[in-house]
């Protein structure tokens, strides 16, 4: 299949001439003349498949009392319908942090769903306890499939009020957990708000810092030098304050987030300062916030990056960042819309460096994942601005038709309709 006129993403986030972009057997092929057969893409923009590098496509709820009330019948079927809302979003690689395992992944099917990654379950210090010991935590998900191993090495949102950014490992523990995952080809991904934690996750050899938003300039320059990623996660911690104003979750969360959302933004322009690669994450863990994932865009943009590297953060750092793992490198996304790369790729109806683009529900025409459209469909005829509404041509009114008894009632000429108009 083929475009021409189409506008594509270059690897700066900025966008080409309109040019000729198409993909056959799953990889793009760029150029060549115009051929019959082509679709219209004047007006269109293509930028390459968005990827979420932190989400939790198997959480329904924001508690975990909640989300174990659910069956496990009901939790796939809504784990399905919110990755189905997640590729339909244009995300179409996703690296689960926790709570999705391979068994429900392998029932859903591959063209309803992102590509996945997993890192199965969270390793916080309970859960190392339960398994005997860090090590055997980690083993325990890489034996179930998992890619990545996440560590919880701060406190989160639901820490007590006046949590501190205290460290929950040490820095051998993290190198001792790093070493096994990469033994099995796998990285490490390191929650930590702040403090000794990133530091540690630094020096032990993880792969990415999740939230991060105490992090220092100091911290993001070593990050940079490591090859590291940072996620942040900006909009959840909105989504959390929502929460607690409206009741859901309890008050004394309040300080806590509100200093990390105050931070947060600063992190993101001292990780773009410093060089250190930024990857779009959203975090998401409850039904309403699946297939949002594109909000997370703007709140990149809001937090200080220009629309075209926050458009970067969303695809080809976050592919950079999951081929790191990938079990076939050669068949790994690189999140460009390049001649012979993956053809994952959105297709959209307006230039997402717009500000609020991205956010229109209706921004989407189609959703291609490896050459194929998973969502929507590219139009043919192309999509067009819609014309301008003409007033209605003036309708007349029809004459009564009057009985007349003597000669038989000849057929009334038909009105004009508004077909018929001009
Ligand atoms: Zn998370």
């Amino acid at each position: 299949m083929t475009l021409h006129s189409v506008r594509a993403m270059r690897d700066d986030g900025d966008f080409a001439a309109p040019a000729r972009v198409g993909w056959a057997e799953g990889r793009f092929v760029l150029g060549g003349a115009p051929r019959p057969g082509d679709l219209d893409g004047a007006g269109l923009w293509l930028i390459p498949g968005l990827v979420d590098t932190h989400l939790h496509a198997a959480w329904h709820a924001f508690d975990t009392a909640d989300r174990d009330r659910v069956s496990p019948r009901m939790t796939l079927q809504l784990t399905a319908e919110a990755l189905a809302r997640t590729l339909a979003a244009g995300v179409t690689s996703a690296r689960d942090a926790g709570g999705l395992t391979l068994a429900m992944a392998t029932e859903l099917p591959e063209d309803a769903r992102p590509r996945l990654q997993l890192s199965v379950a969270l390793i916080d210090r309970a859960a190392a306890a339960a398994a005997g010991g860090l090590v055997a935590a980690v083993e325990s998900v890489l034996e179930g499939g998992a890619r990545w191993v996440k560590l919880v090495a701060t406190a989160g949102v639901a820490a007590p009020a006046g949590a501190d950014l205290a460290p929950v490992f040490s820095r051998a523990e993290i190198g001792d957990a790093a070493t096994r995952a990469a033994l099995s080809g796998a990285g490490v991904m390191v929650h930590a708000w702040g403090g000794p934690a990133i530091d540690d996750a630094i020096e032990a050899g993880a792969m990415s810092i999740e939230h991060g938003m105490y992090l220092t300039d100091g911290q993001a320059r070593r990050a940079a030098e490591r090859g590291m990623t940072l996620v942040p996660t900006l909009r959840i911690y909105r989504l959390v304050q929502r929460m607690i104003a409206d009741g859901s979750l309890p008050a004394a969360f309040r300080a806590r987030v509100d200093e990390a959302v105050d931070v947060h933004a600063l992190a993101v322009r001292r990780a773009r300062d410093a060089g250190l690669a930024i990857a779009l994450g959203t975090d998401y863990g409850t039904t309403a916030q699946h297939g949002t994932n594109r909000l997370e865009v703007d709140a990149l943009v809001a937090a200080g990056l220009s629309p075209q590297e926050a458009l970067v953060a969303a695809t080809r750092s976050g592919a950079a960042l999951l081929a790191r793992v990938a079990a076939d490198p050669a068949a790994a996304p690189d999140g460009r819309i390049a001649d012979g790369s993956v053809a994952d790729a959105v297709l959209l109806r307006a230039d997402p460096r717009i500000p609020g683009a991205l956010s229109d529900p209706a921004a989407v025409v189609a959703v291609i994942r490896g050459g194929a459209v998973v969502h929507g469909e590219i139009p043919d005829p192309p999509v067009l601005p819609d014309p301008p509404v003409l007033p209605n041509p003036p309708t007349l009114p029809i004459p009564p038709t009057l009985p007349n008894p003597i000669t038989p009632a000849t057929p009334s000429t038909p009105s004009t309709t508004r077909e018929d108009a001009p």
